[in-house]
């Protein structure tokens, strides 16, 4: 719901970025050692970690696919992510963050390879400041990567929006609670294809067209983050082991 909030200042947004401009980004990977892959991911004021464990044999056994691997998504907020307390456990909001985060990354994964087997993605949002269920996909994808699971592309992601009827990208809290719309996406950088595409609040077709535009620029921005942060850590372990 749109709020009497001054969104820009000499062309500046709340916290000061243009239009087209993300928040910092920092990813770590390789945070847990009992987890088979995982990722830290710092983005604003969102701060979220993801373990990825498998492919092991699916449990329980009625889910098992004989053709292929299944992927389970959890999504969680911690009670403390927030400012107004959240209350603690499941919510609807974590089950559908987790339905649409599966449906982002599956077609990335080579699941055929793993019969019978789950992978399973776990999402600890510790502090969040919008934007958690693409910053989630984003450390996931860095995650599964780190596992091992073999992967056709990593998927990036990233939210366009519309705030003072101007196309922005990468909500701030206080954009994405009052402005006008919020689109959150996922790539598929290879196949420069949408896995995700989320819309709430309104847009008229050629605001849809530049917001789709936008945010296919800043998944590609993410994109980079996420290769750069693997090479960090394959080439540092390179180095230590000789
Ligand atoms: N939020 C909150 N309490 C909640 C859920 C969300 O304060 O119970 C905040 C949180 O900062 C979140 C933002 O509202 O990042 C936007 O939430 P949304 O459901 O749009 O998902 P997100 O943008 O995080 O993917």
């Amino acid at each position: 719901m749109e709020k009497d909030i001054k969104f820009f200042t000499n062309g500046k947004r709340i916290d000061g970025r243009a239009i087209d401009e993300l928040r910092n980004i920092k990813i770590e990977v390789g945070v847990f050692k009992r987890a088979d892959g995982s990722s830290y991911i710092e983005w604003g004021g969102n701060k979220i970690y993801c373990a990825v464990y498998g492919p092991r044999e699916a449990y329980p056994r009625f889910l098992q696919k004989s053709d292929r691997a299944i992927l389970k998504c959890r999504y969680n907020m911690a009670s403390f992510a927030v400012e107004e307390r959240k209350r603690p456990g499941p919510s609807r909001r974590g089950v559908e963050i987790g339905k649409v985060t599966q449906g982002a990354l599956e077609p990335a994964l080579l699941l055929e390879n793993f019969p019978k087997c789950m992978v399973e993605v776990n999402i600890e949002v510790i502090q969040a400041d919008a934007g958690t269920r693409c910053a989630g996909i984003t450390a996931a994808s860095v995650a599964l990567a780190n596992a091992g699971i073999p992967m056709k592309e990593l998927v990036p992601a990233c939210a366009a929006g519309k705030v003072d009827d101007k196309i922005v990208l990468d909500l701030c809290k206080e954009e994405d609670n009052y402005g006008q719309a919020d689109l959150p996406l996922a790539l598929l950088p290879r196949r420069n294809e949408f896995s995700l595409l989320q819309m709430d609040g309104d847009l008229s077709e050629e605001q849809l067209e530049e917001a789709l535009d936008l945010g296919r620029k800043g998944c590609l921005e993410v994109y980079e983050i996420q290769k750069e942060a693997l090479k960090k850590k394959y080439v540092k372990e390179d180095v230590s082991n000789e």
